[in-house]
């Protein structure tokens, strides 16, 4: 895809919270040296959790941290599109839904009365969507968190007119170029890494532990065979539908082999 290159005038870039953390926008506030580097490149127009507030303000990107959960959410989300040039969603919560899609596949009217004195007054919509749900979406960034190498590539290619690299293999790559000891042949751990998209460098393998999959299925998935290796690891069918159905238990190769171990179709 040919892009744009941006004019020299400063880029402006927002950066919004719909329902969330607030952890991938640390990520942008951790990149440290390379935040301040990139702050001479770009003029930040919104970034509520770095002090700059101007949520009506016109971009060439917006970055778009959560996911779509209440009807002022909805409405938000159409108008930041339209005053944005590009739109990146960062993080599960807004490429996949993230944690709270759970209650997509949960009997969830009943949780606000369990915990609220007075449920009449939230007005939430009965799911967790993405951004791309929504409104056209033009590159997703996906982790729980991102990473702060993550976004500044992204703004770097914007900012040359290149479309920005997209990580589609799996986290099992990313283990065998990094010399890793594969966990789940050499210590018998459960992993999701043979499904899980590659980008954050296999931090839980790199300490001996297998992977929960916070980055999201990859491009190409075998979850059916994955989910049978589980199985025949010991894990119960209940342990292996966890698995699948997590933080990004709405993305869709997930979600499906997570009911499919439930006992339950889509
Ligand atoms: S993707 Fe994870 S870290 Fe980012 S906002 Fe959602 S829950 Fe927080
Ligand atoms: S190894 Fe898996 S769970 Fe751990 S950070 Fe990477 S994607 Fe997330």
């Amino acid at each position: 895809m040919m892009m744009t290159t941006f004019s020299v005038t400063k880029t402006r870039i927002a950066v919004h919270k719909f329902s969330s953390c607030d952890g991938c926008q640390l990520a942008f506030l951790n990149a440290g040296e390379a935040l301040l580097e990139l702050a001479e490149l770009v003029e930040i127009a919104h970034f509520a959790e770095a002090g700059v507030i101007d949520s009506e303000a016109e971009v060439d990107i917006a970055f778009i941290e959560g996911s779509v959960t209440t009807p002022a959410e909805e409405r938000r989300i159409d108008a930041i599109r339209q005053r944005s040039r590009y739109l990146v969603s960062i993080g599960v919560c807004a490429t996949a839904g993230g944690l709270q899609a759970l209650r997509n596949i949960a009997d969830a009217g009943e949780w606000p009365a369990a915990i609220y004195a007075s449920p009449q007054f939230i007005d939430s919509l009965p799911t967790s969507t993405p951004i791309a749900s929504h409104v056209k979406v033009d590159f997703e960034l996906w982790g729980c968190p991102v990473n702060g190498a993550q976004v500044l590539q992204t703004v770097r290619s914007l900012l040359a007119g290149v479309t920005p690299r997209a990580e589609t293999e799996t986290l099992c790559g990313e283990c065998k170029r990094q010399l890793k000891v594969c966990v789940m042949v050499a210590k018998g751990e459960p992993c999701m890494g043979p499904v899980t998209r590659a980008g954050c460098g296999a931090i839980c393998p790199s300490v001996g532990r297998g992977c929960y999959a916070c980055y999201g299925p990859a491009a190409s998935t075998n979850t059916a065979a994955l989910a049978h290796q589980l199985h025949a690891m010991g894990l119960t069918s209940k342990a292996v539908a966890d698995h699948f159905l997590l933080i990004n238990s709405a993305a869709p190769a997930f979600k499906a082999e997570g009911l499919k171990w439930r006992g339950e179709d889509e």
